[in-house]
């Protein structure tokens, strides 16, 4: 590429999608990342579940990447208990999840960038531009703005992506505000739950155990979602969830597509991968392995520019649209009640518990 810009590509976000990207982007190009963690404890920390999912555990083993040990955390849960607080029944179903600390898997996947890649941790983007063909950047870094140019952008960053915010205002994706609260862990076995609770919300909630904290989280629709999350909160309470005083609580913006329209596709040289684009799933907001695949469709186009590297790109990410769809199609079985109370009751795939009774009722329903 022509030495008219500062960079060649910059990456805004250095979740599972930016550092997948600037992993695997050839060395010939000059790459800058940008990203609001600190690398350390302190500072933003990404509220999620942190649960690899098997998809995502395929996508890591792909590259022949194993995950180091401090990344973990315990326990590690084989079974999700599907609690439906409308119908009133709880099933267990087998899951192969990774429960792992979330930060230090990012910080893990950022410190695994080759050193080509000019990193800007702890800094946020704040404005961009389309200029000369390419793009300006800017960047608050230490409490001071800094510009940078570069031929082709990449939004990696997130549900709240400004650089979909700034380039594809009109792009409005079905979201949550999604709420966690971390706990200390009280519940004598740990457990890890998918909650449905329609008066609450549409969407879903979760509970996990880690490292002796149990987090409670959820994704809700926009108005008074407080008041919806301490309400379900309450009624958990009443099945035996042991809450407490929180030791944290977080929120962020959570995307869940409702159409193949409301992913973002960018053109002319500005590039979406992870949940900038709206790859997450709609059924469970599992949104790990579309980010870690999407940026591995990006750096397989950037590193062989040829044609029309947009639609190249798009073409790629017809996988993940589609598993996304299928998502979609899920949906109903998952969040229609009546639907649900049918696979729930029909014990399909369900493991057996001591304590469930064949029909998917709970004595902690009973005891109330
Ligand atoms: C509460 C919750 C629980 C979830 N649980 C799971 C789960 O258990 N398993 C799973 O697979 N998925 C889960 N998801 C979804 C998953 O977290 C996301 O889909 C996934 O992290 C997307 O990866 P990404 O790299 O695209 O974006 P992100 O992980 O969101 O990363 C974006 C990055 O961009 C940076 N950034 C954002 N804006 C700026 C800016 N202006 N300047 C600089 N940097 C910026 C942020 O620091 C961040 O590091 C959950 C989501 C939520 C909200």
């Amino acid at each position: 590429m022509k030495g008219k810009f500062d960079y060649d590509i910059a990456i805004i976000g250095l979740g599972p999608a930016g550092s997948t990207l600037a992993r695997l982007l050839s060395p010939k190009y000059k790459v800058i990342a940008i990203d609001k963690k600190i690398f350390g404890e302190n500072g933003f920390q990404k509220p999620c579940g942190g649960l690899i999912s098997a998809d995502a555990q395929k996508a890591l083993a792909s590259f022949d990447l194993t995950l180091p040990k401090d990344v973990l955390v315990d326990p590690q849960i084989f079974a999700v208990k599907t609690i439906d607080l409308k119908n009133r029944l709880i099933r267990h179903y087998q899951r192969f999840y990774i429960n792992l600390d979330r930060h230090k898997f990012d910080l893990w996947l950022e410190s695994i960038i080759p050193e080509t890649v000019k990193i800007h941790s702890n800094a946020i983007c704040t404005e961009l531009k389309r200029k000369n063909g390419g793009f300006s950047v800017s960047y608050l870094e230490k409490e001071e703005t800094h510009t940078i140019t570069a031929r082709f952008l990449v939004g990696a960053d997130g549900a709240n992506s400004i650089v979909r915010r700034t380039f594809c205002p009109e792009k409005q994706i079905r979201n949550y505000l999604s709420i966690q609260q971390w706990f200390p862990e009280t519940h004598p076995n740990p457990f890890y739950s998918c909650i449905f609770d329609p008066e609450t919300t549409d969407c879903c909630s979760w509970s996990i155990s880690k490292d002796h904290q149990f987090i409670f989280g959820g994704a809700f629709p926009m108005d008074n979602a407080k008041q919806r999350f301490e309400r379900q909160k309450e009624k958990l309470e009443k099945i035996g969830f042991q809450f407490g005083e929180p030791l944290k609580t977080e929120a962020c913006l959570v995307l869940r597509p409702s159409s193949f329209r409301d992913f973002c596709k960018g053109e002319k040289g500005i590039f979406f991968i992870g949940e900038a684009a709206g790859f997450i799933s709609p059924s469970s907001l599992e949104g790990i392995s579309s980010a870690i695949y999407s940026a591995r469709d990006l750096s397989r186009v950037l590193n062989h520019p040829h044609g029309d590297l947009n639609r190249r790109y798009w073409k790629k990410t017809l996988k993940i649209r589609i598993k996304i769809g299928l998502k979609l199609l899920k949906c109903p079985f998952m969040y229609n009640s009546f639907l649900r109370k049918l696979v729930l009751k029909s014990g399909l795939q369900s493991i057996k518990i001591d304590g469930t009774t064949n029909k998917g009722k709970n004595p902690a329903f009973s005891a109330k």
